[in-house]
């Protein structure tokens, strides 16, 4: 087969992780494998690289930051190789350029336009193991972009889509997804499998474990990715397109995210437009809206309320305070979370959010907002009960069998 394996911070973080990361490969090479192996800077490394960049300035220009960052994955890409070589494995370490990755010029947080696999796959058909520095291209003038942080997932799964690797497995001190928060439910379980959809949807369960735009670069291209752990031989969890089995499973996953405020507009003018308008500002000042109610209106004006993350909460309210005039009052609240259930199985059963209602009511949890999409019920409820929220849900759909 040929795959594509890639090893986080974590995996690599020291000489003797690496010597354990060169052992995996020259496993999965002996058992006639073909690999390309993609790293991330050692632990700690990126961040000590931005730290000696602000020692001089708070606003270190980015072309620069790109030439300094992308040195961290370069320096774990030659080690690896040459623990390989010295092992007597045939292995090259090859930067983003060497290995045929272009990127736009969008400096410290580039995307990818094209890659040309050729001198990848010159070296695999020379016998050799193909070690790539991450996180990293060039641009079409040639200078050394990265690709944001936990880029070196894109990498990987960009590079398994161009070389068509039968899999593209991401390597980290997490041995998969589970069915939530272990910390929060020590009940949780392992996944096997788990959609694309699903593991956007359930993201910050997987934060830790693969960087979001990954996977939908994965969905994209059709890449099937693992995610495993480089410290246990465990099976991992495949993340793969949806497939007909997959619906009998009602809930994959229940899901806390514990960011959340929400703004409420009160005597809000209701004429066309009024929506467009604070949602564009928001939008334009990259503020993230996630639920939005209106209220039917009486005598000309309603109430709106969405939420966004706390973190951004400062900077809606200086939006929101530049409508003076079309708005009567605002407030706000932060003692807030969001509980989502996820699952591709909802979809053609009926039940599965009337049962979340149910069960958060038995537990005299009272909802304040929801949403669904076709795969997921989100509620908004008192932060306080969140994590009593996520047990009690993780036991209503029995996702500890
Ligand atoms: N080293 C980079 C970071 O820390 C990229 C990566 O690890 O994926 O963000
Ligand atoms: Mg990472």
């Amino acid at each position: 087969m040929l795959l594509v394996h890639k090893y986080g911070g974590t995996s690599v973080g020291d000489l003797e992780r690496i010597e354990n990361v060169a052992s995996r490969i020259m496993k999965a090479s002996d058992a006639g494998n073909n690999i390309v192996v993609v790293v991330s800077a050692m632990s700690g490394e990126t961040n000590k690289l931005i730290d000696y960049a602000t020692h001089f300035t708070t606003t270190p220009a980015k072309q620069e930051m790109d030439m300094l960052l992308s040195s961290g994955e370069r320096v774990t890409a030659a080690l690896l190789a040459i623990a390989l070589q010295a092992k007597g494995y045939k292995a090259v370490a090859m930067t983003g350029r060497q290995a045929g990755i272009v990127t736009d010029s969008v400096h410290t947080y580039a995307r990818i336009k094209s890659i040309d696999p050729k001198a990848m796959l010159d070296a695999i058909n020379d016998g050799k193991i193909v070690i790539v520095a991450g996180f990293q291209g060039i641009n079409e003038d040639g200078n050394v972009t990265t690709l944001g942080r936990g880029g070196s997932d894109l990498s990987a799964v960009a590079i398994a889509g161009a070389i068509n690797a039968d899999a593209c497995e991401i390597y980290s001190d997490v041995d998969g997804i589970y069915t939530t928060d272990p910390r929060i439910e020590p009940k949780a379980k392992k996944l096997n499998t788990i959609s694309y959809d699903e593991m956007l949807e359930m993201a910050s369960l997987g934060a830790k474990v693969l960087q979001n735009r990954s996977v939908e670069l994965a969905k994209k291209l059709d890449v099937k990715l693992y995610a495993k752990s480089s410290f246990s031989d465990n099976e991992g969890t495949l993340i793969t397109k949806e497939s007909a089995n997959m619906e009998e499973v009602l809930v994959s996953g229940v899901v806390l995210d514990k960011n959340q405020a929400r703004v409420t507009l009160r005597n809000v003018s209701d004429r066309p437009g009024i929506a467009a308008e604070i949602f564009t500002k928001l939008a334009e000042m990259g503020i993230n809206v996630d639920m939005i109610t209106q209220n039917v209106g009486i005598d000309g004006s309603t109430n709106l309320g969405f939420t966004i993350p706390q973190s951004e909460l400062d900077n809606a309210k200086s939006v929101i305070e530049s409508f003076d005039h079309d708005i009567g009052s605002m407030d706000f609240d932060k003692n807030l979370c969001k509980v989502s259930v996820v699952g591709v199985g909802m979809k053609s059963h009926a039940g599965v959010a009337a049962k979340a209602f149910r069960t958060l009511a038995a537990s005299n949890i009272n909802i304040q907002m929801i949403s669904t999409s076709e795969i997921k019920i989100s509620v908004i409820i008192d932060e306080k009960y969140g994590e009593l929220a996520i047990r009690i849900l993780h036991d209503a759909y029995e996702l500890d069998k």
